[in-house]
């Protein structure tokens, strides 16, 4: 199997200021493609580093892929060390400067010269097309060692991995796409630790498929990936250990591979022919812009109020004064009251309501930042529960938001 280095250049990626988002799209790519990533390493735009850097990764790792410095300026360095360490020269193409010379001229504007730079090219390279810039990529064949430079802009960066460098590596490796197939199952409502407790004996056994949890910020992924000959064979080594799981997990799993919370709910209320009506406070809006995330979402959704003040959720939603100074604006009774309040100005078949402190302020001993109410009501049936959430006022709105989707999955 052959294992790979990712080498992300770009100053500002030390500094802080862009995410490298190209390593986790590499990363990602390589591992379905079954190749090992061991290292990822990132470096700024100083050529004696970047030298470095890339020896290092030529001392372990077969298939090496930068991105970033395939640019027209003084900081673009890539191609140059690369070549250097090589002991390639760099020579014209013909074909990529005409390539250039005609971006330039679509856009009506005047090639400036150094980018004629980006048509240097190492000798004996392949080259990979860029559609949407002007710096080609180059994949590098040294001895046993593979190059593969990409741009660092991700949206030029991605279709030319996708178009050229994928197939490439297909071959070189003699992969069968078919032979590694992944399944996703969704988790919502317990942690992570929660649920690898109740898996600990799959997760220790496990080989193929292999067993991944991923953390999200609304749940849990549980990624399962079998190697086979073909497609219907990883299938139904996955299906085995999906039933395992889905046994014990069962009321957790909402939904598996592209499916979203908010789909699900969707779908959940469509078949039981219910119409939806939302009344939040502390979300400010968060579930109803979670909800109309998903098209056709009119079939189910009639209307969503946001009461933020006492006072909206008293005229808005006829939430009694009495209810809000005896219970307070953060308790069951006022979740209550505004879910009912909003079925009654909707004609709504199932309404719902939150109300909470998100912070960081606001809260107290009794009532402590992070406690949540919701309420729902469905025809003559209404509920309450009590949530008590941690974390910072986002990550609090967004539990929210989770939860009541959860809630509304029944
Ligand atoms: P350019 O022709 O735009 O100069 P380049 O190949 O020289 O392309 P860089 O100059 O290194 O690439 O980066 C260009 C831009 O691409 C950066 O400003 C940044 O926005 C984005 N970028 C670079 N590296 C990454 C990365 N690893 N992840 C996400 N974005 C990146
Ligand atoms: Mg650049």
């Amino acid at each position: 199997m052959i294992s790979a280095e990712i080498v992300s250049t770009g100053t500002e990626l030390l500094l802080g200021q862009s995410i490298n988002t190209n390593a986790r799209y590499l990363s990602e790519r390589l591992a379905a493609l079954g190749i090992c990533c061991y290292f990822q390493t990132t470096v700024g735009d100083n050529p004696d580093r970047i030298r470095q850097v890339l020896e290092n990764a030529m001392s372990r790792a077969d298939l090496i892929i930068t991105t970033g410095g395939l640019g027209p300026t003084m900081d673009d360095l890539t191609k140059e060390v690369v070549a250097e360490l090589c002991g390639r020269s760099l020579q014209l193409h013909e074909p990529t400067l005409h390539h250039i010379e005609s971006f330039f001229q679509r856009r009506d504007r005047i090639m400036p010269d150094n980018n004629k730079r980006q048509a240097l090219i190492p000798e004996g390279s392949i080259i990979i097309p860029n559609h949407l810039g002007t710096a080609p990529g180059v994949i590098l064949e040294e001895g046993t060692k593979t190059f593969v430079l990409l741009p660092g802009p991700p949206s030029e960066m991605e279709p030319m991995f996708e178009e050229t460098v994928k197939p490439y590596l297909t071959m070189k490796t003699e992969i069968d796409p078919g032979l590694l197939h992944s399944r996703v199952l969704k988790v919502v409502g317990p942690g992570e630790s929660v649920v690898e407790e109740k898996l600990r004996d799959l997760l220790l056994q496990q080989s193929n498929p292999t067993i991944a949890l991923l953390a999200k910020q609304r749940g849990l992924h549980i990624r399962l990936t079998a190697r086979a000959k073909t497609k219907v064979d990883a299938e139904a080594l996955i299906k085995v250990t999906e039933a395992k799981i889905v046994k014990r997990l069962h009321p957790y799993i909402y939904g598996f591979d592209q499916e979203t919370l908010s789909g699900v709910v969707g779908q959940c209320l469509l078949q039981r022919g219910k119409k939806l009506a939302l009344a939040e406070s502390c979300t400010g809006g968060l579930i109803a812009h979670e909800i109309t995330n998903e098209a056709g979402s009119s079939a189910y959704f009639l209307l969503g109020v946001t009461a933020y003040d006492n006072s909206a959720k008293k005229e808005l939603l006829g939430v009694e004064e009495k209810i809000l100074q005896t219970y307070g604006a953060v308790s069951a009774e006022t979740a209550l009251a505004m879910a009912q309040g909003v079925q009654k100005i909707s004609g709504a078949s199932i309404a719902m309501a939150v109300t909470g402190i998100a912070g960081p302020d606001g809260g107290t001993a009794e009532k402590p930042v992070g406690l949540v109410y919701g309420a729902l009501v469905d025809g003559a049936y209404c509920e309450t529960k009590e949530f008590r959430f941690v974390g910072d006022r986002k990550a609090i709105k967004e539990r929210t938001a989770t939860a009541v989707l959860n809630w509304l999955r029944y």
